[in-house]
This record gives structure tokens, sequence and C-alpha cells, in this order.
């Protein structure tokens, strides 16, 4: 039988109120659930637990493993709205409606399930937990799928490879995103997976071999230089992601580095800078495979040193530098941020008289929500609210995974800021994405110091340079030429502008 003793073992120094608060929620979706039964037989409430435990696991606050508890009561026990207020407030209220379905009633088949989509990103821009909420909810619902009815497995497992694995991603949440990549893989492509983890059995043994005593000698050689409190791990490829990579290299394992990488936590970021000058000093470095993600993190936050050696045994392995803190957010992404973020708030105020405050009035929940989530919805969450206005359901869908999902490519400004698109795009799209002012007066592009004509499909990597010209303004030939969504969408209302400016008045 379930009880709240681990979930709550697993909140940060919980107060009183919270843990009542848990204890309340837990009641509630027991007894809501009560006759439910998931397809594996097992009591609904079962999922409703697992849901909330990883949200605690992820390190989020005991109102949103309250939400995690409750967060089906609406959707699938349909409970009542107005219950739900007064008994956990408008806070936990707006976090379960996030996540819940549209009625099967007002929406049927793909539209339904396009609108719901379209109502998660809406609450998400205004509260970014919502969707860490429906992420741990799809871990459990993809860790159960054998149990779900054959003819929607695949269309589940689907939704998972193709939307919410890349948004986990997107987010820097390297852990979920692993985890839902992994567990869809087998579903989706069946035959792959096999071919997939035979591979792997074959190179396991004797990499794992060699990785440790390489790890041991660069211990010893670190320390002997002053660089100790080290922690190392071995960090196994997703199978998806080998997968994807090996179709990108022909099928070429002998091409690919990183099945197995050495992962090494120091202290500080000069030890990163430090421990990857002695490593090369003693072990010749791959060239090409250097890669700086301190000075420049990823898109989604990613930072660590990663450099590829030949051993002495006749092999090459990965190794990654980063501190903690690198760690944790490459693991926990923008989960490790709100936790941040609100350990600040709660240093600022005191818990006991925030408690209090907050039962004379119920609105300060909406004020205290806003500070300490609002600034921590990325821009591109906001587009793609911003992207839906008239957009057909099957439209969405697909612009969904097109522009926000699907294979990324980094490009660079000049001065180094990073901006990830959708691959093949081009320096309109890139224009844009910096900023629609930059877009709407382009004149030129240069790629690597370069002019090139404005449909140039941009590559990884590239450093591109916009150049304006006030008098500047979009025409039609752009928007053929234009990829991205966001891209088009600023291009039509100045094309508009332009039209009524035009007209005869
Ligand atoms: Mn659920």
């Amino acid at each position: 039988m379930k009880n709240t003793k681990e979930l709550i073992s697993l909140i940060k120094s919980p107060s009183k109120e919270e843990i009542k608060m848990i204890t309340r929620a837990f009641d509630y979706s027991q007894k809501a659930h009560a006759r439910q039964l998931r397809y594996s037989g097992e009591p609904y409430f079962n999922h409703s637990y697992e849901t909330a435990r990883n949200l605690a696991l992820l390190g989020m606050s005991a109102i949103v493993v309250a939400a995690g508890l409750l967060h089906d009561v609406i959707e699938d026990a349909s409970a009542n709205e107005e219950e739900i207020r007064k008994e956990f407030g408008e806070e936990i209220l707006f976090l379960i409606n996030g996540v819940t379905k549209l009625g099967k009633i007002r929406f049927k088949g793909l539209k339904r399930h396009a609108e719901s989509l379209r109502k998660l990103f809406i609450a998400s821009s205004q509260d970014i937990r919502v969707i860490i909420i429906k992420l741990a909810d799809r871990i459990h619902n993809m860790e159960t799928l054998q149990y779900v009815p054959k003819e929607k497995q695949l269309r589940i497992a689907t939704e998972t490879l193709e939307i919410f694995a890349p948004l986990a991603y997107r987010l820097g949440m390297g852990l979920l995103n692993r985890r839902l990549e992994d567990l869809s893989f087998p579903y989706v492509y069946p035959k792959e997976y096999e071919t997939i983890k035979s591979i792997i059995k074959e190179r396991n043994s004797e990499d794992v071999n060699s990785l440790k005593k390489v790890s041991r000698t660069i211990i010893k050689k670190l320390a002997k230089e002053g660089i100790t409190n080290i922690e190392t791990s071995y960090r196994k490829k997703g199978l998806y992601s080998l997968y994807r990579k090996l179709e990108r290299k022909n099928w070429d394992v002998n091409k690919i580095y990183d099945i197995l990488a050495l992962r090494i936590i120091v202290p500080t970021v000069n030890d990163c800078y430090k421990a990857l000058g002695i490593i090369h000093s003693f072990r010749r470095p791959m060239p090409g495979r250097i890669k700086d993600y301190i000075a420049f993190p990823k898109p989604n936050g990613y930072q660590s040193l990663h450099t590829t050696i030949f051993t002495r045994f006749g092999n090459v392995i990965e190794i990654q530098l980063r501190t903690a803190e690198m760690h944790e957010k490459a693991e926990y992404g923008i989960a490790s941020h709100l936790l941040y973020k609100s350990h600040k708030v709660n240093k600022k105020t005191d818990h006991s008289y925030n408690m209090w405050i907050k039962k004379l009035l119920p609105n300060i929940h909406k004020l205290e929500k806003k500070e300490i989530t609002t600034p921590d919805v990325p821009t591109w969450i906001k587009k793609i609210v911003d992207n839906q206005n008239s957009v057909h359901a099957k439209e969405f869908v697909d612009e969904l995974k097109k522009d926000f999902f699907e294979h990324r490519i980094f490009i660079f400004t000049p001065k180094g800021d990073v901006i990830d698109l959708p691959i093949d795009s081009n320096p309109i799209d890139f224009a844009f994405a910096i900023h629609s002012d930059i877009g709407n007066h382009m004149s030129g592009a240069k790629v690597q110091g370069k002019l090139v004509s404005l449909d140039t499909k941009l590559k990884n990597g590239d450093i591109v340079e916009i150049i304006t010209t006030k008098k500047i303004t979009p025409t039609g030939k752009w928007l053929n030429i234009a990829k991205t969504a966001d891209a088009k969408r600023h291009i039509k209302s100045c094309l508009r502008k332009q039209e009524e400016e035009d007209k005869p008045h």
C-alpha cells in the first residue's frame, strides 16, 4: 500500500503546512480514483503517486508534488473544479488544468489531441511547471505502456518521441530526454531497436575495461597537479540517440566515439580547463573533437568540455569535464533553475511569515507564483503560443514538430551568441530568430565572413552576420524562402502593413 512517507522524505525540508498539503492531496486523489484501474490492473492511484514521485525526484517543491498527486482527478475522476480551488487553492488548480486534456465531446480525434497540446503550451507559457508535471506523467505512462492496447501504443510512443522527448531536451532535462527516448524507441522502431541492442552488447565489455583503466590514470595525474575531490562516472549513450547518430554516420560504428564516455566532475570551472590541459599533455586528443561548451553553451544551456583521446589500448574515449553545478543543470535543466530560484525566494522571505500571510490572502499565491516562474519560461515556448493564431489542428502539430523539436542546428552570431534553428534554415530564419527588427531590415548576410544569398542553407556551427539597411523591408519572395513559422509570420504581417499603406486613401 502506498503512503505519504516516501514522498515527503523526497522533498527538501518541507514545512508542517507542506506536509499537511501533501497528505491531503494524497487522500483526496486516492478517494477520487478509488474504483478506477489502470490497463495493468493496478489501482489508478498508483499512476498519480508515481507521477508525484517523479516530480519529487526532480527536486520540485511540495506544491508541484501535490499537483502531481491530483493531476488526473479532473480528467479521469471528474472531480469538481470549485472543490479543488477551495481545498487546494488557485495555484494547484491552475497546474492541474494545464495538463488536463480537453473534453471529449467538444473535440474529436486528432483535433482533440492537437487542441490539448495547444492548451498545454498556453498554460506552460504562464507557468513552466505545467510542462514538468506533464513530463513526469508521461514517464510513468511510458513505463507502463506494455499494458496499453496495441493500437494505442504506437500513437503514444510516437508522440513521446516526436514531442515530449525533444521538449525535455530543449528544456535541458537530459535525464528525462534519454529516459523518454529509450522508453519509446522499441515501440516506434522495433527492428532498429534490436539491431542497436546487439551492437551495444558487442562493444560494451571491452570498452568498459579500458575506460576504467584510463579513469584511474587520469585521477592520479590530476591529483598530482592539485585537482582532487573529483567524481568520475561512465555515461552510456542512450539507445535511441545512438540509433539517430548511426543513421547520420551511415551505420559505421567505428565513427562513433561516445557510445561510452568518461565523465569527470571537478570543483571549479578553472579546474575543467586545467584538467583538459593535463589530459592532453599525456594523451593525444583527436583533432576536431575538442569542444568548449563552457564558453559556448548549447542553446539548451548544456555546459561541459568534451575531448576524445587515443588510449594506450588502441581505442578512443570521449571525456566530458564539468563542475557539479553544470552536471546538475545538464541532467535536470529547467527544473534545477526553478530550484535555485525558489531557494533564493525562501532566503529573502521568512518562511513562517509567508505561510500565515498566505492564509489571510489567498491571492498571494498568484503573486508569488509569478515571481518564481515567469522569468523561467523560455522564449521559444512563448513563440509556440504566439504562432498558434488561426492555425489548424494538424498544421499546429506539424509546425510544432518541424520548428521546435525536429533536428536542430546551432548557429552563432559574430559575438558568439548561439541561436538554434530547425535543420535547413537560412539567413532569413536566423535574422528573425534574433529580432524582428533585424529580420525586417536585412539587406544581406555573411556566413564565415563571406556574402551569401538569402536562401543559403545554414550548417551547424556557421557564424552568420546579418547586414541591415533601414530602407529595406520584406518582399513576397522572402515568404517563399523562409522556413520557420516565426519568420513567415513576421514577414506576412509586414507585407500586410505595406499593402495598407499603399492603398489610396
Ligand atoms: Mn496522468
